[in-house]
Formats: structure tokens, sequence, C-alpha cells
């Protein structure tokens, strides 16, 4: 299914479902309000600021994501099976979802606009360099790059590097400068 043709039958749905009194206009805004604003980038801010810190619980988490956040209790069903690939000086991971959007919403909230573009989930795949060039990120020649491909079983998050600066800093603060390009990994932290 394109994404246009999944806009106008999500619209087609929801007008009919208000319409046979099924759900309120208000129940359908409140769900883009909590992933937008509530949920947000930070869970997943969250989770790394604390790996960085606790070499316990960044074991757990590379070793299974979905079991490590669990005593988080994220809003949103939308992970079955969380996957969180690190960052190394030797590897540099990606995220895309070549067939549609899959995302982890419960740590990353809604995806952004780009991550949907029929551009960026070809050409990531195709000349990741290039494209994270593009989002401002070049990287070495012998980084290895590694795009990882979403699906509706199976949703990724990148545990970026933390900058050297950042040592010391408190989990709080560290969460708020963690970016959601970052944990998508488009971008590096600086
Ligand atoms: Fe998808």
């Amino acid at each position: 299914m394109s994404h246009e043709t999944a806009r106008i039958r999500a619209e087609a749905l929801e007008s009919l479902l208000i319409e046979k009194g099924l759900i309120e206009a208000e129940r359908v805004d409140d769900v883009i309000v909590r992933y937008n604003e509530r949920v947000g980038p930070m869970n997943g801010a969250w989770v790394v600021a604390r790996a960085w810190q606790d070499p316990d619980f960044k074991a757990r988490l590379l070793a299974d994501g979905t079991e490590a956040i669990k005593e988080y209790e994220f809003e949103g069903g939308e992970i079955d099976k969380l996957v969180v690939v690190e960052n190394t000086d030797e590897q540099h991971n990606v995220v895309v979802c070549t067939l549609c959007s899959c995302y982890p919403w419960a740590v990353l909230g809604l995806p952004p606009k780009w991550y949907k573009d029929p551009a960026y989930r070809s050409r990531v795949v195709r000349e990741p360099r290039q494209v994270l060039a593009e989002f401002g990120t070049e990287l070495e020649e012998d980084v290895r790059v590694r795009v990882w491909d979403s699906s509706a079983e199976v949703r990724y998050l990148v545990l970026p590097q933390q900058p050297p600066e950042w040592v010391g800093l408190d989990d709080e603060t560290m969460a708020e400068r963690v970016t959601r390009n970052s944990m998508i990994g488009v971008e590096r932290l600086s």
C-alpha cells in the first residue's frame, strides 16, 4: 500500500468510525497528541542515557531490547520486538523501513516525515553514505555502515556513541541532548 493510499484509507476509516458513532474525533486526536508530545523521542533518549551510564543495563539492552525496556512500561503496543544496535568506532547503524514506515513508536514517538519518504527509504539502502552526508553525517572511510530494515515485527533503535564531553553529566541533561535523529542513526551526537 502506498503512503498516499494509506493516508486516504486512514482518513476514510476515521470518518466512517466517527459517523457510525464508534469513536469520537477527540479520541483520534488524543492518540496523535500522545505519540507526538507525550511519547516523543524522550523515552528513547532516557534509555540511551542510562545505557551509557549503566554497563549492566547496556548489556541487557543489546542482548534483548524488548525485555530490557519492559520495566519502563512505555505506552505503545507498536513494539513486538525491539532490537538495539550500537554505534561504535568501527560500525555506524542507520534504520529504515523500505516497505512502509515501521518505526519504534514506544521509544521514538511519531516518525519524522522524511522517514516515510520513498526517496529516503530506497536511497539509504543503495547509498547510505551519501544520504548520511546529506544529514550532515560524514563518515570516515574505515567506518562500516549497516542499514537495518524495520518491519511490523522487528523495530530498531540506534544506541548512538556518547560524545566524550558528555561523560559525567547526569542522565537528565544527557537525555535532553540525545536527538531523535541520532537514535534513527542519521546523525551523530556532538
Ligand atoms: Fe513499515
